[in-house]
């Protein structure tokens, strides 16, 4: 063993080149491009329903590297969705309803001021409003949720480059500021997403296709989440950018207990991984993160109850019978999915504000 480390230490005196190989194993290859999908109010059990339901060909197979956090709030047990935005973005457990501040309602830095100091690009997209509560909390600081139109204004005035989604009600008061923050604003309606769309990287691009939320996928949202996402790309084109994408509704179909709105919410936001995914393997530059803020609805995929002779409950392990326990949020652990390079930083168990802390330090 003595005589193996001398040798060892004799080729690196000898070799100018050991000392750096040496070290290049402990510097972890870092991405030029993040993507962070969150499915808001998705648990594992409704990732499951895509096993269920798809037939084992969903997009969450293809992750290797998988870790799970905990959710809960700066105020409560169970947390809500800007609290859990405000984790992700901007790395402080807070109370639930806050908007990138902290439990004293001071304005905490967020993720895509980081990265626009740093010349990436950056995008938000969603099925909900865009100044809903888990967009806003990437861009806007605010003491509560619903104060839409201060988050509509702080958007325009943010750094963001690109964003898609609902909520356009909340802009009207504000149509001078989006020729002086350069943006073009696409008011088409939702929801066939022009996949041809011509831009010019030099502007600014808001894409608000709905007066208020985008419609459900039971109505005919159609492939609006997976198409703007994949504009977003081409407008980003070779650059380095971090890009927020939100399956929205997946919660809202969990606060309603309805199996087929939460199951067709998954199925889409299982498209748009697949699309990304996609990407990110030609691109090999490229992390893809996927998580939630919390769990909703307490959705559980049991067997299907009958009597049997004797006049006992039993179930039938081959009938699922999909019931929920609440109409809000539980503070079940929340899985978290990563592929590309630095994806292995995001194995283990930890804190929801260690997303932001992870994806900060794999920031070139
Ligand atoms: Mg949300
Ligand atoms: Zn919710």
């Amino acid at each position: 063993m003595k005589n193996a480390i001398a040798a060892v230490l004799i080729i690196c005196v000898a070799l100018p080149s050991c000392y750096t190989a040496k070290n290049t194993n402990k510097v972890r290859k870092k991405p030029k491009r993040i993507i962070l999908l969150i499915g808001d109010g998705m648990g594992l059990t409704q990732v499951s329903t895509l096993f269920l339901e798809k037939d084992n060909t969903n997009n969450f197979k293809r992750f290797r590297n998988i870790g799970f956090i905990n959710t809960r709030s700066g105020s409560h047990k169970i947390t809500d969705s800007a609290a859990g935005a405000t984790a992700f973005s901007n790395g402080v457990k807070t109370y639930n309803g806050a908007i990138g501040v902290d439990l004293d309602t001071n304005a905490v830095p967020n993720l895509v001021d980081y990265f626009s100091e740093r010349k990436y690009k950056t995008g938000m997209i969603a099925t909900s409003s865009i100044t809903h509560a888990t967009p806003a909390a990437f861009y806007a600081h605010t003491n509560h949720r619903n104060n839409h139109y201060d988050i509509a204004q702080q958007l325009l005035k943010s750094d963001i480059d690109y964003f898609a989604g609902g909520g356009r009600g909340y802009f009207y008061p504000f149509v001078s500021d989006m020729k002086l923050y350069n943006w073009q604003i696409d008011s088409s309606a939702c929801c066939e997403f022009n996949t041809n769309f011509n831009f010019n990287e030099d502007q600014r691009y808001g894409f608000l296709s709905t007066t208020g939320a985008l419609p459900t996928m039971k109505l005919d949202r159609g492939s609006y989440l997976k198409h703007a996402s994949e504009a977003a790309l081409r407008y980003f084109n070779q650059s380095p950018f971090f890009m927020m994408i939100e399956g929205s509704q997946i919660d809202w179909g969990g606060h309603a207990n309805d199996y087929d709105y939460v199951l067709t919410e998954m199925k889409d936001f299982d498209e748009t991984i697949g699309a990304m995914l996609d990407f990110a393997e030609q691109d090999g530059n490229t992390l893809v993160i996927v998580t939630a803020d919390h769990e909703t609805g307490g959705l559980s995929l049991g067997g299907q109850n009958y009597i049997n002779k004797n006049g006992n409950t039993r179930q039938r392990y081959n009938v699922v019978a999909p019931s929920f326990n609440t109409g809000g949020h539980t503070t079940t652990l929340i899985p978290v999915f990563a592929y590309g390079p630095g994806s292995e930083l995001f194995q283990g168990v930890y804190e929801n504000t260690d997303i932001y802390h992870k994806i900060k330090s794999l920031v070139r």
